[in-house]
């Protein structure tokens, strides 16, 4: 084989020029990706602009991703931070993560039409925490303080009556009223480690609280992690396709750097990739949170393939079947 600088030309017809490639072995985790909550929220605004025109308010990204956000403004959708950025005319989803109660009121009373487009899975840990505190129980509840869903859980009790801890030394200075009257609840998209940490150090502290029987981080979280577990091993680098902003994005960095591949990293898309880091690894590992769509893993595996010979290998350790309705004003 002859190689030449890619710049050079072959200087005889006869001698062929190749361009020898490094090979690199690409471990796709699955599931990874999209999850029924954000495929379910991405369809609300998209029926909603088709039902109501153009355009439709958005309070909040709908999902934690650029590229996804970016997509639907194309489409008719107007992003904003607060519901009175919303004319009185125009329509609002809410997004993914969940609103606290007040945000729906206000909508009401302005007699707004919305639409909310909170994942099931979020909707089912407000119930919770309403069905606790209506026990009189105070909640805790596990997750990121100014994460969009622990503040939409909060907000589903008046003030005060949820109390956040985000680490297992927080358990350690919380300050309750009646420790023998306590539950907890968690955000979705949390480290499953990690909170069971937490779980275990709240039962130490109080061991009356009560709890949901499998903790309320979603399945969608928990399947993106056990895959990551599965290959991160494996790997002499591995890339999360995500957003810093998507808690189980970043939930999954880590838990690629604690089994394994110390140099795990979060990329938004395949033209922010720094193949410098990337160096002399040659089993790279791939996965993407659960708002990035799967384009993007394209997108990365191309750019690989413009650079690498490439060989891909995916590892699925669970299939996922779940699929949630749409709210009953978009199907009608
Ligand atoms: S990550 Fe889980 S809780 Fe969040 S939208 Fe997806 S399925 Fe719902």
């Amino acid at each position: 084989m002859v190689r030449w600088p890619a710049s050079e030309p072959a200087s005889h017809p006869c001698i062929v020029m190749t361009h020898a490639r490094k090979p690199l072995t690409i471990l796709l985790a699955s599931p990874r990706g999209f999850c029924a909550g954000v495929e379910r929220a991405i369809q609300i605004v998209e029926r909603a602009i088709e039902r109501y025109g153009r355009p439709v308010y958005v309070r909040h990204e709908i999902v934690h991703n650029r590229f996804v956000v970016e997509g639907l403004e194309a489409k008719g959708a107007i992003f904003v931070e607060e519901l009175d950025e919303v004319p009185d005319d125009r329509p609002v989803v809410f997004s993914a993560h969940g609103v606290p109660k007040a945000v729906p009121a206000e909508a009401a009373r302005r007699e707004l039409v919305y639409v909310d487009a909170t994942c099931p899975l979020v909707s089912k840990v407000h119930r919770e925490a309403e069905r606790h505190a209506d026990s009189g129980r105070t909640v805790i509840l596990i997750g990121h303080a100014g994460h969009p869903e622990v503040v939409g859980t909060m907000g589903q009790l008046p003030p005060g009556k949820v109390l956040l801890v985000e680490d297992v030394a927080q358990v350690a200075t919380l300050t309750v009223s009646d420790p023998s009257n306590l539950a907890y609840a968690t955000q979705t998209t949390l480290s499953v480690d990690d909170t069971t940490g937490i779980v275990a150090a709240l039962r130490r502290r109080f061991p009356e609280i009560q709890g949901p029987k499998m903790e309320d981080i979603c399945y969608a979280t928990t399947n993106r992690q056990a895959a990551v577990k599965a290959i991160a091993g494996q790997c002499d680098a591995l890339v999360v396709i995500g957003a810093p902003n998507s808690s189980n994005s970043m939930r999954l960095v880590e838990v690629a750097t604690n089994y394994g591949c110390a140099k795990s990293k979060l990329v938004q898309r395949a033209a922010d990739m720094d193949w410098e880091w990337l160096g002399e690894a040659r089993r790279l590992g791939i996965t993407a949170g659960a708002s990035a769509p799967e384009l993007l893993v394209d997108e990365l595996v191309t750019a690989c393939r413009e650079r690498y010979d490439v060989t891909i290998e995916e590892v699925r350790t669970t299939e996922e079947s779940v699929v949630f309705k749409l709210p009953r004003q978009l199907v009608a």
